[in-house]
């Protein structure tokens, strides 16, 4: 078929092949991105779908407007506000079907061929290949425990001059790095020194095991003089309410919004009503604050109890940062003893020995890092996490 030339530039990734071997029976699988279904808070939900048919059924069922729907938009800049967002108003933000169209937004509306992006290496996969479908020309900016490196961030906006800077500030995914506040303030007085737009990617940010993290880069602009209409930020219900519901949102100043909006017109033209009605009543039952605590929880449980396992079954084999919170961990073989040290090699034995993981290589827009990897404790039970990174213990 004479399909578009912009397919040239993606191909369907590495990762998906490895989910094909995933169904092999018993194996106990740390590949996944999943939140675990069996925190869903399905009585909740199916309360507040009840109450959507019944109270608003009209608005839950017919079209919609593109921005959202209007109660949900209300609930959505109350919930940023509860985070810290101190001047949010609803028609600052649009709803969108998960913040996965968010960014497919702005690659869409920001980005031709050549147009140069600058991402953490490594990053979220899918927005990689989201922008480079626009024909973005991806940079990749090294990160450490801290978040991305800000002084190399700053080199590499004054080499390419970007059309954006995208970041996963908290508990990113694949890195489960944190930035620091310190690097949250600098990189918004980046953005105004530079005139540089920073998409601030944010799905995890409520996922935290202790302390809670430095406020939302969005949260912090009021404290950086200009900085609020360089900030574009993306919100989503699904790590904490739900995938399915695919229900996100984008923050940002008016211009983009106003484009963002013309462009998922044309795309799905509003986020299902039904979906967007559903959350807004659950944000409104005010069962959240309990919900977080949950998962949070749980969460923290088990990302503890895989670091433990971790540091005993693979000693100094491995290498890698606790995260303080999110769903993965990012660690790096360093071939202690002799032990294998590329990742795709290790996650092949590991299947053999009914345990999967994700290389970390295709995370990386350039320079891929071989002897990295990601490993999911979302989904697997404490019991699972232990058997699981014996089982790598094995494959090692
Ligand atoms: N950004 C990041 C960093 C993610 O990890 C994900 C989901 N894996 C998304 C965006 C998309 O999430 P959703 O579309 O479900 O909101």
């Amino acid at each position: 078929m004479p399909f578009a030339s912009r397919l040239d530039n993606v191909e369907t990734s590495a990762i998906r092949e490895l989910f094909k071997l995933l169904g092999k029976p018993g194996i106990i699988s740390f590949a996944g991105g999943f939140p675990d279904s069996a925190m869903f808070d399905v009585e909740g939900l199916r309360e507040a779908s009840q109450k959507a048919l019944s109270e608003e059924p009209g608005g839950a069922l017919q079209y919609g407007a593109t921005e959202g729907y209007e109660p949900l938009r209300a609930q959505l800049a109350a919930f940023e506000r509860s985070k810290g967002v101190a001047d949010i108003e609803p028609q600052q933000l649009i709803v969108t079907t998960g913040s996965q169209q968010a960014l497919d937004l702005i690659g869409k509306t920001m980005v031709g061929p050549g147009d140069k992006v600058i991402v953490e290496g490594p990053t979220f996969l899918a927005t990689i290949q989201c922008f480079r479908l626009y024909g973005a020309d991806i940079q990749s900016a090294p990160i450490d425990a801290q978040g991305v490196q800000v002084d190399r961030l700053e080199q590499m906006i004054v080499e390419h001059r970007p059309k954006f800077v995208y970041l996963i500030p908290t508990f990113g995914n694949p890195s489960g790095a944190l930035l620091s506040l310190e690097r949250r303030r600098r990189i918004l007085e980046l953005a105004v020194k530079h005139q540089v737009l920073v998409v601030e990617d944010d799905p995890y940010g409520d996922l935290y095991f202790g302390e809670a993290p430095p406020p939302s880069m969005l949260a912090l602009s009021s404290e950086v003089p200009g900085s609020r209409e360089w900030i574009a930020h993306c919100g989503s219900m699904s790590k904490v309410l739900s995938p399915g519901l695919r229900v996100g949102w984008l923050v940002a100043q008016p211009e983009l919004l106003a484009k963002a909006t013309m462009c998922k017109q044309f795309s799905d033209a509003h986020t299902s009503t039904f979906a967007q009605a559903t959350a807004a009543q659950y944000l409104k039952s005010g069962r959240m604050p309990a919900t977080l605590a949950n998962v949070r929880r749980k969460y923290a449980e088990r990302s503890h109890a895989m670091a433990q396992a971790l540091r005993r079954e693979l000693g100094d084999a491995i290498e890698f940062t606790e995260p303080q919170g999110g769903l993965f961990f990012w660690a790096r073989l360093t071939g202690a003893g002799g032990k294998v040290r590329d990742a795709g090699e290790f996650a092949s034995r590991a299947i053999e020995q009914g345990v999967a993981f994700v290389p970390g290589a295709p995370f990386f827009a350039k320079d891929a890092d071989p002897a990295t990897l990601r490993l999911s404790f979302a989904t697997a039970d404490v019991e699972k996490i232990r058997e699981g990174v014996a089982r790598l213990g094995r494959a090692l």
